[in-house]
C-alpha cells in the first residue's frame, strides 16, 4: 500500500489530466467521500484499534482513491490519505523555534513527594487544604515528544522537542504515522470551541510488539538491535528519509492541546476529551482525580500494572486540571509548577548466575542467556535474562557464578545491569563453534556482533525462513500468511521452503481455517511462484546481509544460482557494491552442507535457477558515477537511478573526486557545493534529461 501510494504521486507528476468527460465537481465530491471513508477506517484501525473492515477491503478503498487521484492529479490534496508516504529523502533538518517551549517536568520519586507537590500547588494558588484539588493523571509515555501544528484543521508541521526551545522540522516523517490525523473535522472543532489553527503535543512511541518485530527484522537483515522502543522510535523520527519512518510502525499519543499559545479549554480533562473527539489517539487510561490521595492510588495501581500495557511507560504525569491555575502557578526556567512526573522505581534485585547458555533465535542469531537463581523483581520471579551478545558479555564482564543486579525497567525481558561480585572461578564464556540446535555452520563477520547459524535446515529458524521466503518481495506466495506457516511447521508438514512445492491438497485442506477452496488457491499461488526471476529466489534464501538490491546485482552478475553458489570470496568482491562482509556471508551460506540439500530440492521443484531478465539495455553510461541532489521535477530519485542504471551507469550516495556527474534538482543540498569545490561536472534537470535520452 505504501509503495503504491508513492507510485501515484510519481504518476501525478508526469501525467496530466486526460479525463475531461466527467464534470469536475462530481469527481471532487467522490474524491472527498472516499477520503473521508478512508480516514474513518484509519481512525478505527490505528486510533481505536477496532477495525470495521478487513485489510483487503481497506486496500481496495485505498487503491480506488489512488486510481482516481492518478486520473485527476490536480485534485490531489496534501491531506489526502495517499499522501502519508512518498516524500523524498531530505538532506538536512530545518530548525524551528517553538512558539511555546516544550518544558521538562519536575520529578517525584515517592508518594511523599507527591504530597509535597500538592502542598506547593495549594500554596501557589491560595487553595485551603480542606478544599478539593482536581488533577489529571496520565501515563508518562516513553518516546519522543512532538509538536504538531494544524492550520485550517490540516496538519502543516511536525516538530521535535529538540532542546525545548528549538526543534527540528520532521513533517514528512510525522505524516507517515497513521494515528496522527492529517486533517480534523471542522464542524467538530467549532462544536468544541477550538480554533482551526491549533497545536497538539504528544509522544511518538513504538509498541512493544512493533519493537520486537523491528529487532527481528534487523537481525534478519544484519542490522544492529535497538536497545529499547524509545531509541527505535526516536531514531525513526529523526531520519531524513520518511520511508524509514513509515517502516517503523510508530504510534502517537496526544496529551496537550494549544491554540494561540494556551489551552483553548477550561480544564485539561476537557482538552483530553476534545483530542479524543478530534480523533487523536489518547490513552484511555487517563483519569480525573479529586485529590492527591486519588492520584497516589492511580500511581500505585499503574506501577503494578505497567507491564500489561502494550507500550512502555516510565511513570505518571500529574497535571492540575483547572487551566486558570496553570497561569497562576506559572513555571520555573525548567518546568511548569502545575505538573509533576511520578517516576516508577526501577525494579532491581541481586542474584547469582547459574549458567550461561546459548539460544538460537528465529533468525538464526545466537543469543547468550544467563540462567539465574530465581529472584522476585517487581512482583514477578525472574530466572533468566538475555545477555544479548558477546559485546554485552564483555562490557558487563560477567561469568558463571557471578552475583549480578537484574532489572526490569519497563521492558518485559529483564536484563543484567552489572556484576556486583565475581564468583570463585572466572571462566570466560565462549560462543559455540557449531549451532546448538542443528550443528550447522556459524557465521560471524569481523567487526559485527552477531553470530548466526546459516543452515536453512535449522529447526530454530524454520518459521522465520519460511515467512521470509514466501514474503511479497521474495518469492511472493500470496495467501501463505504467518498463522499458516506456524501450523505447517508445528505439524511437521514443512521443514524447509522446498517442501512447500510438494504440498498436497488434502494436507492443506485439513489445516485449521482452511477449506478446500482456499487450499486450491494456495496451491495455485505456490505453482505461480516458480515463475519469479532468479533475483527473487536469491533474496528469498535469506542469506544474511543479502537484501533485495544485492540479490538483483548478484543475479545480474552471475546469471545463475549455481555460478553464484560456486563463487569465491574474491569473485564476489569483484561485483560492484559487494563488500567483504556480504561476500563472506555468501561464501559461508553456500559452504553449509544442509543448504546444498535445500538447493537440490529447489532445483527439482523447478525454481528459477537461471536469470531470465534481459541484460542491461544500454552501455552509454558504462563506468560513470552519478550523485543526485535536490528534487527533480520529472522523476523521483528511484526513477532517476533506474534511468542511469539502465544505461550502465551507477549512483553513489556522496560526492568524491571519482564522481563523474552531480545532478542537481530544485533546492540542492551541500552535495552541489562539494561538487563545485572538487570541480565535478554538474547537470541541471534539462541537461540530465538530454544525457539519458529522455529530453
Ligand atoms: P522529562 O523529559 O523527564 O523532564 O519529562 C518531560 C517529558 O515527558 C515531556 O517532554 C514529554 O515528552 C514526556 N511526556 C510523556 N508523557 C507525557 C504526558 N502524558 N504529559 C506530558 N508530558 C509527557
Ligand atoms: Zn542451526
Amino acid at each position: 500500500m505504501e509503495e503504491s501510494a508513492r507510485l501515484v504521486k510519481d504518476k501525478c507528476r508526469t501525467r496530466y489530466n486526460t479525463d475531461m468527460a466527467k464534470p469536475k465537481a462530481s469527481v471532487e465530491v467522490k474524491l472527498e467521500k472516499l477520503r473521508e471513508e478512508i480516514r474513518y477506517h484509519e481512525y478505527r484501525y490505528y486510533v481505536l484499534d477496532e477495525p470495521k473492515i478487513s485489510d483487503a477491503e481497506f486496500d481496495r478503498l485505498m487503491r480506488e482513491l489512488q486510481a482516481l487521484e492518478a486520473e485527476h492529479p490536480e485534485l490531489v490534496s496534501l491531506d489526502s490519505p495517499t499522501q502519508r508516504v512518498g516524500g523524498q529523502p531530505r538532506e538536512g533538518f530545518v530548525k524551528v523555534r517553538h512558539r511555546v517551549p516544550l518544558q521538562s517536568l519536575d520529578n517525584a520519586t515517592s508518594f511523599e513527594e507527591l504530597g509535597e507537590f500538592d502542598r506547593r500547588v495549594r500554596e501557589g494558588s491560595g487553595r485551603p487544604a480542606d478544599r478539593g484539588m482536581g488533577y489529571t493523571t496520565e501515563h508518562k509515555f516513553d518516546g519522543l515528544s512532538l509538536s504538531l501544528l494544524y492550520q485550517d484543521g490540516i496538519l502543516v508541521r511536525g516538530i521535535t522537542r529538540g532542546d525545548g526551545t528549538t526543534g527540528e522540522d520532521v513533517t514528512p516523517n510525522v505524516k507517515t504515522i497513521r494515528s496522527i490525523p492529517l486533517r480534523v473535522d471542522g464542524k467538530e472543532l467549532k462544536k468544541l470551541g477550538v480554533p482551526a489553527a491549533f497545536e497538539v503535543r504528544g509522544e511518538a512511541i513504538m509498541t512493544r510488539k512493533a519493537f520486537e518485530e523491528l529487532n527481528r527484522q534487523q537481525e534478519r537483515e544484519g542490522g544492529k538491535r535497538f536497545a529499547n522502543p524509545r531509541n527505535a522510535a526516536a531514531g525513526g523520527i529523526r531520519v531524513l528519509d520518511p520511508n524509514i519512518t513509515a517502516g517503523r510502525q510508530l504510534d502517537f499519543f496526544a496529551y496537550q492541546l494549544l491554540a494561540d499559545g494556551r489551552s483553548p479549554l477550561k480544564r485539561h480533562s476537557e482538552a483530553l476529551h476534545a483530542l479524543e473527539k478530534l480523533r487523536f489517539k489518547v490513552s484511555p487510561d487517563w483519569e480525573r482525580c479529586r485529590s492527591i490521595e486519588e492520584v497516589i492510588r492511580y500511581c500505585d495501581h499503574w506501577e503494578k500494572k505497567r507491564e500489561k500495557l502494550s507500550f512502555e511507560t516510565d511513570g505518571v504525569v500529574i497535571k492540575v486540571d483547572e487551566i486558570a491555575l496553570w497561569e497562576e502557578l506559572g513555571s520555573t526556567a525548567k518546568a511548569p509548577r502545575w505538573a509533576v512526573a511520578y517516576k516508577y522505581a526501577a525494579q532491581q534485585a541481586a542474584t547469582r548466575v547459574r549458567n550461561i547458555r546459548v539460544q538460537v533465535g528465529r533468525t538464526g542469531t545466537l543469543t547468550p542467556v544467563a540462567d539465574l537463581e530465581p529472584v522476585p523483581v517487581g512482583g514477578v520471579t525472574v530466572s533468566h535474562s538475555t545477555l544479548h551478545n558477546m559485546d554485552e558479555i564483555e562490557r558487563l564482564n560477567v561469568h558463571v557464578g557471578d552475583t549480578v543486579v537484574v532489572e526490569r525497567a519497563g521492558d518485559v525481558i529483564p536484563h543484567v545491569v552489572k556484576v556486583i561480585q565475581h564468583g570463585k572461578q572466572e571462566k570466560k564464556f565462549r560462543m559455540p563453534q557449531k549451532c546448538p540446535e542443528c550443528g550447522g555452520r556459524i557465521h560471524k563477520e569481523e567487526g559485527e556482533v552477531a553470530y548466526r547459524c546459516v543452515s536453512t535446515g535449522c529447526p530454530a529458524k524454520r518459521k522465520e525462513s519460511l515467512k521470509h521466503f514466501a514474503s511479497r518481495n521474495a518469492i511472493n506466495i500470496d495467501g501463505l500468511g504467518e498463522k499458516l506457516v506456524d501450523q505447517l511447521v508445528e505439524k511437521g508438514v514443512v521443514k524447509d521452503p522446498a517442501d512447500l512445492y510438494g504440498l498436497k491438497l488434502e494436507t492443506l485442506a485439513n489445516l485449521e481455517r482452511m477449506g478446500e477452496k482456499s487450499a486450491q488457491n494456495l496451491l495455485r499461488e505456490i505453482e505461480t511462484s516458480k515463475q519469479r526471476d532468479l533475483d527473487r529466489l536469491i533474496y528469498a534464501l535469506g542469506i544474511p546481509f543479502v537484501g533485495e538490491r544485492t540479490a538483483q546485482l548478484l543475479a545480474e552478475h552471475f546469471g545463475s544460482l549455481d555460478k553464484l553458489a560456486e563463487a569465491s570470496r574474491e569473485e564476489l568482491i569483484e561485483v560492484e557494491e559487494i563488500g567483504p562482509k556480504v561476500a563472506g556471508s555468501i561464501v559461508d551460506f553456500f559452504g553449509e552442507k544442509q543448504n546444498h540439500k535445500l538447493l537440490e530440492k529447489l532445483r527439482r521443484a523447478r525454481l528459477p535457477f537461471q536469470c531470465q531478465r534481459p541484460k542491461k539495455k544500454g552501455t552509454k553510461l558504462e563506468g560513470k558515477t552519478f550523485v543526485l541532489t535536490g528534487t527533480l521535477e520529472k522523476w523521483t530519485r528511484d526513477q532517476a537511478r533506474e534511468l542511469i542504471e539502465a544505461q550502465g551507469g551507477r549512483v553513489a550516495a556522496s560526492v568524491s573526486k571519482k564522481t563523474d556527474y552531480v545532478v542537481a534538482g530544485a533546492e540542492p543540498g551541500s552535495k552541489l557545493d562539494k561538487a563545485k569545490k572538487l570541480g565535478v561536472q554538474t547537470l541541471d534537470e534539462k541537461q540530465f534529461a538530454k544525457l539519458v535520452g529522455e529530453a
